[in-house]
């Protein structure tokens, strides 16, 4: 497929979330692994003449990411306010035998703050997107053009 797949700053929390654009056909989307919004831009109608999208943003409430042991990964964006019931799920899931503890975490956000509930996320979690961006820079080379910054978890 045609897209450009780079990291670029969450409009929720101002880390780095993921952004995937199609420009042969202008669909776009974003979604953040650190507060769990997501948005997407895909097309409704395409005839000769007349190109439609429709367009769909959901809020960050948080993330929850289990790593099996064997290595699988699961992550869920927690895209609408999370209930005291799928907190305890998520808290049955986290400690369940087959899990990596030390590999997975569930991480709310809330009025604007992170907490994390359960778990160790990476060290990339915890950076804004500036940060973020002079450490991939640094990591890996300054890019072309600046809006190619590598995604890293
Ligand atoms: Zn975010």
């Amino acid at each position: 497929m045609a897209s450009n797949i780079y990291a670029t700053k969450c409009p929720c929390c101002g880390r780095s979330a993921i952004e995937d654009y199609y420009y042969k056909t202008g669909e776009q989307y974003t979604i953040c692994i650190r507060c769990g919004y997501n948005y997407s831009k895909t097309i409704k109608k395409w005839t000769t003449d007349c190109l439609e999208y429709k367009e769909e943003e959901n809020e960050g409430n948080g993330v929850v990411v289990l790593e099996e042991k064997g290595g699988n990964r699961k992550k869920i964006l927690l895209d609408s306010v999370v209930t005291d019931e799928q907190l305890e799920d998520y808290k049955t899931s986290f400690w369940a035998e087959n899990i990596n503890q030390e590999k997975s975490y569930v991480v709310l956000f809330k009025d604007g703050v992170f907490t994390v509930f359960l778990g160790y996320p990476p060290e990339n979690f915890y950076l804004s997107f500036e940060d973020y961006r002079e450490k991939m820079f640094a990591k890996y080379g300054y890019p072309d053009y600046d809006f190619m910054v590598p995604i890293e978890e």
